[in-house]
């Protein structure tokens, strides 16, 4: 049994076998083989070394034509390592020693290589590791190649293991068999966590080096809300663990009770509840949960499931779709926020040295005008079916937001010469998650009608740390008094303008901020639909004068440290369950 802390990021507690995937969801299958099958297994491996040393001498030629210099001594390692006998003999050695599938004996034996490489902690050391991964991923190419299975077409209930997944993957699991998921990377922001929590799949990440314990198969146990993996657990913990998800759904199940009670504190303040979501389906859980409209739509998951772009009908049924659960009541659409971890299928191959600081989100799409004008015609369309609103990401400057206007004024104009119905008065706002608009909030607030602060941004571009890396996410947090600084200047700047200021960082969805953010004057929330009893509970058990004290005091500490152990104290108390 090996027990495993990573950072807990979807709740709930998970039992299942194990699958190994890696960046293309190949599996590896840990399957014995019979002794008489020894000397098959060994021919397949030989085959698929004399085929992928074949590939790469055809792609190393092509370089030649092509001078691609750089590539072409990438691929003359990689075919050293493939030409290298001691390791055809380690991994054949595996096989015929342990009876195991020449697929799981390659992913082993170079796992280990490329972990030890890893373990270096040196630049030119990790990529050898990434070399490493690459010759494994060119041989199961080979050896599974045509067997290669769709992780979306399970037929068992499994627990994911991956170094890595993007919000793409992730968004495409089947939740009916995808029971958990626990990655080497990623942080509590990271788009993946995101989805993660808005399927309702309990998940860990940043387990660092889980994928090199790990074989497919092993029995794992993901407990999603202390942020622990358990590889092969024994009975008495299994049994244990059984115990513990009883009671958190027992938990759960009390706080649904919650759904047709108001989110409003003892002493009378009436709390906007709203839901954020990825996907339309998620609009009527949002509803189930007690949630009051859709306060964050993340439309850019429409370009990520799919192999080709969406088509103006495309959005437009997905957001009609959305209106129709809520009808009059507010659907937030924010525009693409695509790049930085969110690729278009187009856009996969680009890689940008920054992308976090790169062509992302609104800059994409102010380059991108046709793709950005498709979407702005479907939200206006819609926008005659109930109380749409447009929100446009990553703002960093008063010149970002008037272009991103005229676009839509344009968008409106084209709209009416055509006498296609749209709503003229459409309430316009944007995100604000980036320093400089949050230090600009007072200039900013004259031409939006409203305000949602990104605290999953705000708090990664305030404090430098990248929110998906799992190396620094001890340094990741918004109770930094810097980030909590920001989130203070742009309440008052929006009250001051009387403009309506939520949150829709992950920040709101977590129980031991809320106090706080109320106590900062914050009314409108949008969160994660699994999280909307939680936080209805604890708003419910609170007075708006104990947040306002709590705001208080915790504003005038220095240290994150403080502020985080002093709000974890004060939500222990309310919810103990929960903690
Ligand atoms: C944020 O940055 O806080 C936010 C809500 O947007 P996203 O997580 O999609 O970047
Ligand atoms: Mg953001």
């Amino acid at each position: 049994m090996e027990i495993k802390k990573g950072i807990p990021v979807s709740p709930g507690i998970s039992i299942a076998r194990l699958l190994i995937i890696d960046s293309e969801d190949y599996r590896i299958p840990r399957r014995p083989i019979e002794p008489s099958q020894r000397t098959a297994e060994v021919q397949r491996l030989r085959d698929a070394f004399t085929n992928a040393v074949g590939e790469l001498t055809r792609l190393e030629a092509a370089q030649d034509q092509t001078g691609g210099g750089k590539i072409k001594d990438i691929f003359a390692v990689h075919l050293r390592y493939l030409h290298d006998r001691s390791l055809r003999k380690k991994i054949t050695d595996l096989v015929q020693s342990k009876l195991v599938t020449a697929e799981y004996a390659v992913s082993t034996v170079l796992r280990e290589i490329a972990s030890h490489f890893t373990k270096q902690q040196d630049a030119y050391m990790s990529e050898r590791a990434a070399d490493i991964y690459d010759i494994e991923k060119r041989l199961l190419k080979q050896l599974l190649g045509k067997k290669r299975e769709d992780i979306t077409h399970l037929t068992q209930e499994v627990v994911v293991v991956a170094r890595e997944l993007s919000p793409t993957q992730t968004a495409g699991f089947n939740k009916q068999f995808v029971k958990g998921i626990a990655t080497d990377a990623g942080g509590r922001t990271s788009h993946t966590a995101i989805v993660a929590r808005s399927l309702g799949i309990p998940a860990v990440v940043a387990l660092e080096d889980l994928t090199e314990y790990v074989r497919g198969g092993d029995t794992v146990i993901v407990d999603g809300n202390r942020g622990i993996v358990i590889v092969n657990p024994d009975e008495q913990t299994v049994r244990q663990y059984e115990q513990y998800s009883r009671e958190f759904l027992e938990l759960e199940h009390k706080l649904d009770a919650l759904r047709e009670e108001p989110a409003v504190t003892r002493d009378g303040v009436e709390i906007t509840l709203l839901g954020n979501i990825e996907f339309p389906n998620e609009a009527q859980s949002v509803l189930e949960r007690g949630g009051r409209g859709i306060g964050l739509y993340r439309t850019e998951f429409l370009y990520l499931n799919s192999e080709t772009e969406p088509t103006e009908q495309d959005h437009y049924q997905a957001y009609a779709q959305t209106v129709k659960v809520f009808q009059d009541r507010p659907v937030i659409i924010r525009t693409l926020d695509l790049g930085a971890d969110k690729y278009t299928q187009s856009k996969r191959f680009v890689r940008e040295p920054n992308p976090f600081l790169g062509l992302r989100s609104i800059r994409f799409c102010l380059q991108n005008l046709t793709m950005f004008k498709t979407q702005l015609r479907a939200i206006l369309r819609a926008s005659v079916l109930g109380d749409v609103r447009i929100m446009f990401p990553l703002i960093t400057n008063l010149q970002e937001l008037m272009q991103a206007r005229m676009i839509l004024r344009d968008v409106m104009e084209d709209l009416a010469e055509e006498s296609i119905p749209y709503n003229n008065d459409i309430q316009i706002g944007i995100m604000v998650e980036t320093p400089s608009a949050a230090l600009t909030a007072y200039s900013l607030a004259r031409d939006v009608d409203f305000f949602s602060i990104g605290t999953n941004d705000l708090t990664q571009y305030t404090l430098a740390v990248d929110r998906g890396n799992e190396l620094v996410s001890t340094l990741y947090s918004s109770a930094d008094p810097a980030v909590l600084r920001l989130i203070r200047t742009v309440i008052q700047d929006a009250k001051k303008a009387q403009i309506d200021v939520s949150i829709c960082g992950e920040m709101a969805s977590e129980p031991e901020y809320i106090m706080l953010l109320l106590g900062m004057g914050v009314r409108t929330v949008s969160i994660s639909p699994p999280m909307i009893p939680e936080i209805k509970q604890v708003i419910r058990s609170v007075t708006l004068e104990d947040c306002n004290k709590l705001a208080r005091k915790v504003l005038g500490m220095n240290s994150e440290r403080q502020i985080s152990a002093y709000l974890r104290n004060a939500a222990g108390k309310i919810l103990p369950e929960a903690f």
